[in-house]
């Protein structure tokens, strides 16, 4: 059974394989996509030399006294050329007039009909509350790097840069499907021994969580030729990942890895050293130009959202050159079982007390409490030779 850290970087290798397609899109469809080019600015930021206050604008001396001969207000440049001895009524945003150099704050002044007088203490510096043209960034500089994640802050430098539509990368498209005799769709009532099929569900968001597209295929029975003709059919599709979940483990009902092998299906591994989570299967399907990246995951709820977080999420983020994991330290609040030389990935809230990262754990592990899944924040990550963490041990927390 290979490590964690192993299987991580099998899948990286797997993914930073693919060749990621781009597309154009309106720039008020980009949040969260990826920038796939370096965006130059084609104008100086700011385009021209202006007020950062509300105030006047003065030609800098040592006097305390100025005439006001006018006003400009943003978007409503009139032209003064200043001597010493004039100021401007002068609004935030607003381009200087002509010899301006300094902004005295509107906050500093007294006016006594056109004449302008400092209040007494006021310290006047040459240069002050002025933005200069090109300050933030001059013309043909990149503004926006590629690779670059869009939000509210880097959407409005692409806006200022007149980009109305941008080159992104193509989302990922992942199908997923899950096995079991025991699965009914979610709008039955389950009796006897079957089970709403939750599985599909939870990976369906966290795809969508990870900012890429998802078929649902739904479920089959445990039946090795109807899963075939699923697998067979999903492997036809045009997509890049094929999740499946349940099947996997070394149960006589557990079909999947047989079949992706029938299929064509090149397995790169089957169990990691993890938990919860370890018959997770991975393997590689060779289709024309394009690969499929196919994942078994076990049928426990908890273990296939887990496992999609901890493989599918950070090779997604390799991929597009994102920041690894977020990962916040933080200090147990209650002891943990671990005899075993896994690696845990245990369900835990975490939360910040008087500036301090504070990590509790106190619900259940198991791998089939999805209810309690559901209640956690992060997953605190046990590595392998750590035995029982002690309340006051400092633990990794991944964010989830
Ligand atoms: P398996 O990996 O197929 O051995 O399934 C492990 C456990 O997960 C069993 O208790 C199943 O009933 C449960 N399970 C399997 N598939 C799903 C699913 N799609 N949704 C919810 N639970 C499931
Ligand atoms: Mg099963």
């Amino acid at each position: 059974m290979i490590s964690y850290s192993t299987a991580l970087g099998i899948i990286k290798n797997e993914f930073v394989k693919k060749h990621l397609q781009t597309e154009e899109v309106d720039l008020l469809e980009s949040y969260n996509r990826i920038l796939a080019e370096d965006v130059v600015a084609d104008v100086d930021l700011p385009p021209f030399d202006n007020s950062a206050m509300d105030g006047y604008a003065i030609k800098f001396s040592e006097r305390k006294q100025w005439n006001i001969i006018g006003e400009i207000s943003a978007g409503n440049y009139s032209s003064f050329t200043l001597t010493k001895n004039d100021a401007v009524l002068i609004t935030t945003g607003s381009k200087l007039p002509i010899n301006a150099d300094t902004v005295i704050p509107i906050e500093d002044v007294e006016v006594n009909e056109n004449k302008l007088h400092s209040k007494p203490n006021v310290f006047i510096k040459k240069g002050m509350n002025i933005r200069k043209q090109g300050n933030d960034l001059r013309k043909k500089e990149v503004a926006v790097h590629r690779f670059t994640k869009i939000d509210a802050k880097t959407i409005s430098v692409l806006a200022s840069c007149g980009k109305e539509k941008i080159k992104v990368y193509s989302k990922l498209k992942a199908a997923v499907f899950a096995t079991g005799d025991e699965l009914i769709p979610i709008n039955e009532k389950p009796t006897g021994d079957k089970l709403r099929v939750s599985n599909v569900y939870s990976l369906y968001a966290a795809m969508e969580e990870m900012n890429q597209t998802v078929i649902n295929l739904g479920f089959t029975k445990d039946d090795k030729e109807i899963i075939t003709q699923k697998v067979k059919a999903a492997l036809d599709l045009d997509i890049d990942l094929l999740i499946t979940t349940g099947g996997v483990s070394v149960g006589k009902y557990d079909f999947l890895k047989d079949v992706f092998e029938q299929q064509g299906v090149e397995e790169k591994f089957w169990k990691v050293n993890i938990k919860p989570g370890k018959p997770v299967y991975f393997g590689v399907y060779e289709k024309d130009e394009r690969k499929i990246l196919v994942f078994g995951l076990p049928g426990n709820p908890v273990s296939s959202l887990v496992n999609s977080y901890v493989f599918i999420k950070p090779a997604i983020d390799f991929l597009l050159h994102q920041t690894e994991i977020k990962k916040i330290t933080a200090t147990l609040q209650n002891d943990l079982k671990k005899r075993d030389k896994k690696r845990h990935f245990s369900r835990g809230i975490l939360f910040e007390e008087n500036g301090e990262w504070k990590v509790t754990s106190e619900f259940s592990q198991s791998s089939g409490n999805l209810v309690e899944m559901s209640k956690a924040n992060c997953l605190i990550e046990i590595e392998e030779d750590k035995r029982n963490p002690a309340k006051g041990d400092i633990v990794e927390c991944i964010m989830i």
